[in-house]
């Protein structure tokens, strides 16, 4: 099978999902999006009510400072593959539940695995908790680590973002670092053997000690 058939296979299963109570209330689930051969992959929390509509990533407001904040990094939107923890909406855009990101857990190391990005961003805590457990996006926001063969930095949450002038500048100066972590990332690929399989975290493991 090609990565595409598997990726479509994957874009199957979990368009038809029944691992949690999310389930019931969704209309659409939202798998995430891109190409390929993205070399950033972007993952955020959960859909909200826009993308539960329409089944795609980021396509409300803070989709729209998504975009912006691409052009700021120099990359557009159909050149990266945008994602999220969740796969459904989570009703009345509540926080995501420990039962809910570990019963989608599968399908985020499926595309890990399959789409194999050089570079990494988490948006928001719940993303970053999947990579940086125990930290705070206050004080770990912008830093990158290099893990499996790829470097993974943590952000803000553009929707946090959007209304607060202090993030909103924040969030703007980190993504102006992702072309040179992309440089990075790109020469330690081809001087070094092809990335490792994606793991996940387990509760006993931490991926950066
Ligand atoms: N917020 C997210 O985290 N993901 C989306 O897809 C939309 C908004």
């Amino acid at each position: 099978m090609t990565v595409a058939d598997e990726i479509e296979t994957l874009n199957t299963q979990i368009r038809g999902c029944q691992r949690c109570a999310l389930a019931e209330k969704r209309t659409l689930a939202v798998p995430g999006e891109g190409p390929l051969d993205a070399e950033v992959m972007f993952i955020g929390e959960a859909p909200g009510v826009n993308e539960d509509r329409q089944g795609r990533p980021f396509v409300g407001q803070a989709g729209a400072f998504l975009e912006e904040l691409l052009a700021a990094a120099g990359l557009s939107r159909s050149e990266v593959f945008i994602g999220n923890v969740l796969k459904c909406r989570p009703p009345g855009n509540r926080d995501p539940l420990p039962t809910e990101i570990e019963a989608c857990d599968d399908y985020l190391s499926a595309q890990i695995r399959l789409l194999d990005p050089l570079l990494i961003v988490t948006l928001g805590r719940f993303s970053m908790s999947r990579f940086f457990p125990n930290q705070a996006i206050s004080r770990i926001h912008g830093e990158p680590r290099e893990a499996n063969g790829r470097i993974l930095v943590p952000m803000y949450h553009p929707a946090a973002a959007l209304h607060q002038q202090r993030l909103r500048d924040t969030i703007l100066d980190d993504f102006r670092t992702l072309p040179g972590l992309l440089e990075r990332a790109r020469a330690a690929r081809t001087s070094s053997a092809p990335a490792p399989p994606e793991q996940a975290p387990t509760k006993q493991m931490r991926l950066f000690d």
